[in-house]
């Protein structure tokens, strides 16, 4: 007996490659209505549209966008060139907390782990495992290390500048998100993201007193900023590293 797709559950069309310049990802969605579009880090161009998009409207809708697009590109490309993949072997570099530290890996057996000695992180790791699995090890472990030192530096940072400003925040997370540098609630806790100990010291400081003004005012009023540039007189060159560079702690 025939098995017998009912219309309504027709398939989605899956993701198409559209030939020209720039080539593009076409991804279609029963559900969407109008479309939007993104450049990846890595250069490719994908545009999600609804169910009934076809290859010639998609191609309109991209080169009415490549202006745009453009930007985008040489965006990333400045990124890549400043921030170079990072290498997850011995003589790898990771700039955390205002020191250039090189990595250094050994293979032993037991519990691996991951120790700073002066300017070298030592990483111990399992013997035997395959190219590929070793990176993705030695990244994850080192990821957990960093966010841990993250963690402590985020919380003395914080002491220090709430001490100066007369606040009191009630708690503080560090977590692991996307392009969201920090976070604060009007219950008086504050959140941040452990990524920005690859930044510069006085960016994460910028974060930190960003946040802790927010306990204050809950907007980004004049009078925010005002209170933000009390604190930190030169913060606008920090929040522009950010804006510039913040997807290169990414990479
Ligand atoms: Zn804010």
């Amino acid at each position: 007996m025939a098995f017998q797709i009912p219309l309504f559950s027709k398939p989605d069309p899956g993701p198409r490659l559209v030939e020209g310049d720039p080539p593009f990802l076409l991804v279609r969605r029963p559900r969407r209505r109008g479309w939007s579009l993104k450049v990846l880090p890595d250069g490719q161009v994908r545009l999600t549209g609804p169910r009934g998009l076809g290859p010639a409207e998609a191609r309109r809708v991209v080169d009415g966008q490549r202006a745009w697009i453009r930007r985008r590109l040489l965006h990333y490309q400045d990124l890549r060139e400043r921030f170079p993949p990072r290498r997850w072997e011995s003589g790898g570099r990771l700039h955390l907390l205002g020191q250039d530290l090189v990595l250094e890996t050994e293979e032993m057996p037991g519990r691996g782990g991951v120790e700073q000695r002066g300017e070298f992180l030592h990483v111990r790791l399992p013997p035997g495992l395959s190219p590929l699995d070793r990176g993705t090890w030695i990244q994850a472990r080192l990821a957990a290390w960093c966010r841990a030192r993250a963690a402590e530096a985020l919380a003395q940072r914080v002491a220090l500048f709430s001490a100066r400003m007369g606040l009191k925040p009630k708690g503080l997370r560090v977590k692991d998100t996307r392009s969201l540098w920090g976070s604060s609630s009007r219950s008086g806790n504050l959140n941040f993201n452990w990524r920005l100990a690859m930044a510069p010291a006085a960016v994460m400081d910028y974060v930190v007193v960003h946040e802790l003004c927010h306990l204050v005012r809950h907007d980004h009023s004049p009078a925010f900023w005002a209170l933000v540039e009390k604190e930190m007189p030169d913060y606008k060159q920090h929040r522009t590293w950010l804006r510039k560079n913040g997807e290169g702690l990414y990479l």
